[in-house]
């Protein structure tokens, strides 16, 4: 049996996996707040009761916010900061008596969808997150992409491509980014940069599902938002697919939810990538906010 565990900023969900893909068993706690020793507790209190609840004992996959830098064993990049700088794989596998795979939640996610999800049978998948920030892993034959450096997928810190000078604005140099640099991919595609780029345009603050809600009844402001958030994404993913080349894209994060990406993107990304036609299909994900749990248990293989 395999167990999943996604360790979130505010919570710790875990999910017991049959062979064949069936939830066996699945429960959330809340994450203890900056305090390292007290998650690994959580995490070993929710594999326990997940092994209870099945009966049996479980191969363990966990997804974090951040990676596990190759060169150090050490975890960066994580925007829940008590966990930087330790060694969490190595860790729970001592705390939980038995090897433990660890990957980045957005690797999670990628891995979920191509396994048996919107990306099942693709040799090739790209998962954009499109949340509070913007991620992404590679998945190839299977397998997520992994490198020197643990950042494979990691387009949301480029610099947004072909950046153009719309009527209320121009996006170069971009707003100011936390990682130190201006008009990353993530400042205007994340959810929270969905909405600045709305409010600098209109003068009007609104949460992201808001805006999409008045775009579609009618409202012109609203309308023009999402017209560059399509034209934006369309130009970003063209980048993706000019290097890796992915048969299937699929998006997660709270952006996935707007329907009108999944034709209008598609519509557009052929302007930028440079080939004279563009076969990779843009899908939503069939295991929404499950995806990033359900690839925890998917980094065991079926038989585990
Ligand atoms: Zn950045």
């Amino acid at each position: 049996m395999r167990a999943g565990i996604d360790l979130g900023g505010t919570k710790i969900e875990g999910l017991a996996l049959s062979a064949d893909g069936r939830e066996i068993a699945r429960l959330r706690v809340p994450t203890p707040s900056g305090d390292y020793d007290a998650t690994l507790a959580a995490i070993s209190a929710v594999v326990a009761q997940l092994e209870s609840r099945a009966g049996a004992r479980a191969a363990v996959g966990i997804g974090i916010p951040g990676t596990i830098s190759p060169a150090s064993g050490l975890i960066k990049n994580a925007n829940s900061v008590c966990l930087i700088g330790h060694a969490l794989d190595k860790d729970l596998e001592r705390l939980l008596d038995r090897p433990v795979r660890l990957a980045n939640d957005a690797d999670c996610f990628a891995l979920s969808e191509a396994s048996d999800g919107a990306g099942a049978g693709a040799r090739s998948v790209f998962g954009a997150i499109l949340g509070t920030g913007v991620g992404g892993g590679l998945v190839y034959e299977g397998q997520p992409i992994g490198g020197p450096n643990a950042i494979a997928g990691e387009w949301g810190h480029n610099p947004l491509p072909w950046p153009r000078i719309w009527p209320h604005g121009d996006e170069r140099p971009g707003p100011a980014c936390y990682c130190g640099r201006h008009g990353c991919i993530e400042t205007f595609l994340s959810g929270p940069g969905f909405a600045r780029d709305h409010a600098a345009a209109t003068g009007r603050t609104a949460a992201p599902e808001d805006i999409i809600a008045a775009a579609a009844s009618g409202d012109s402001d609203s309308a023009r938002s999402l017209e560059r958030y399509i034209d934006r994404l369309a130009r970003g993913l063209a980048t993706v697919i000019n290097i890796f080349d992915p048969e299937v894209v699929v998006l997660g994060g709270g952006m996935s939810k707007v329907a009108r990406l999944y034709d209008e993107v598609p519509r557009r990304w052929g302007a930028w990538v440079f080939s004279d036609r563009v076969d990779t299909k843009l899908r939503a994900p069939v295991h929404g906010d499950s995806s990033g749990v359900r690839g925890a248990a998917w980094l065991w293989p079926p038989e585990a």
